[in-house]
């Protein structure tokens, strides 16, 4: 297997530390954090450089849905199928498996842009918490 280690940056508040920056992409150009009220400069953020082996953080994303696509299509194919059918969700009679992988990928779509917003609200929550 071919690894690609890529080096990555990840920025954070000076203030409380949370990842969910607003940041302008010029350098200098102006930061705020949703978890607290600060806002700067993005020369402000404090900048974390890591080393992964999974290429640019689009890269870590696709990796992600990827996996979470796998395991929706090893682990529920067969009950979603089950589920549509009986409320009538495919067109075709008998349904189509290119119908399932429609529905399965929206699913897969719509479930990690929810993972992401509920790891958003953790962040903030913990900032609030002060924990
Ligand atoms: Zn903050």
């Amino acid at each position: 297997m071919n690894t690609i280690s890529t080096g990555d940056k990840a920025y954070f508040c000076p203030t409380c530390g949370s990842s969910a920056i607003e940041a302008s992409t010029l350098v200098g150009g102006a930061a705020s954090c949703s978890s607290c009220q600060w806002s700067g400069l993005t020369t402000d953020l404090v900048v974390h450089v890591f080393k992964h082996d999974l290429g640019t953080s689009d890269d870590v994303v696709k990796a992600f849905a990827q996996e979470f696509k796998g395991l929706i299509g090893k682990h529920m194919a067969t009950p979603l199928a089950a589920l549509l059918h009986k409320w009538g969700f495919f067109v075709s009679n008998p349904p189509k498996s290119e119908e399932l992988t429609r529905y399965a990928v929206a699913m897969a779509k719509a479930s990690i842009i929810a993972i992401l917003e509920v790891r958003r609200e953790m962040e903030k929550e913990r900032v609030r918490d002060g924990n």
